[in-house]
């Protein structure tokens, strides 16, 4: 089965080719000849994720799914959430968005979540799925693996931050590979028939 994943960063669809079984390939939106970027003007994760599967689906007519992500923490009300990658900026500057997060969360509680949410048309169906990993945050960053706010979360049931427990792990627990098992378990009848 071929199924096109809504997104130019093939780097993903790389990763989530890693965690599906071999008869499902993933195929990015340069491999169909999209070249065009897809707005992410949602004000949630559902509903970004449901723009850029939306586009591809009407635009190609095509079964797709899109994915957002993000870090939510609860004493900020879910926030840096759909803005995550922009938290402290157009720039996209990792190192100010985690600074700005300290900044917020100073004497606050520190509970917070990574969500990944996929958003599949698949046969004339809409399915949202949503993958969550708990945790908390910490005000030094620890280890070198994984991006983003990962040297800076410790997941639930761990001592090390995301960045110190490695790709193993974290395609374990993570949210996205929570997402993926869910994805996998929508997508898995269907390579029966
Ligand atoms: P995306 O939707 O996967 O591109 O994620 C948007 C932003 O959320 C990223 O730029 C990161 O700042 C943050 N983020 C999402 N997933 C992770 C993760 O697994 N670790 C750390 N940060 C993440």
């Amino acid at each position: 089965m071929k199924l096109i994943f809504a997104t130019h960063n093939t780097h993903k669809v790389k990763e989530l080719n890693q965690l599906l079984p071999h008869s499902i390939e993933l195929l990015s939106l340069n491999e169909i000849g999209c070249h065009q970027e897809i707005i992410e003007s949602g004000k949630t994760l559902e509903e970004n994720a449901k723009i850029k599967a939306d586009f591809i689906r009407y635009k190609y007519g095509l079964d797709c799914f899109a994915d957002d992500s993000g870090l939510e923490i609860e004493a900020l009300n879910g926030a840096p959430g759909v803005y995550s990658a922009r938290y402290a900026g157009a720039e996209r500057d990792m190192e100010k968005n985690i600074q700005k997060v300290w900044e917020e969360l100073a004497c606050k509680e520190t509970a917070a979540c990574f969500r990944t949410v996929f958003f599949l048309h698949l046969e004339g169906r809409e399915h949202l799925l949503t993958g969550r990993v708990a945790g908390r945050i910490i005000f030094e960053k620890r280890g070198s693996g994984g991006f983003g706010y990962d040297p800076i979360f410790i997941p639930e049931g761990q001592q090390q931050t995301f960045g110190e427990l490695g790709a193993e792990i974290k395609n374990k627990i993570g949210h996205r590979a929570q997402a993926t098992k869910a994805l996998l378990n929508i997508l898995s009848p269907k390579l029966k028939i």
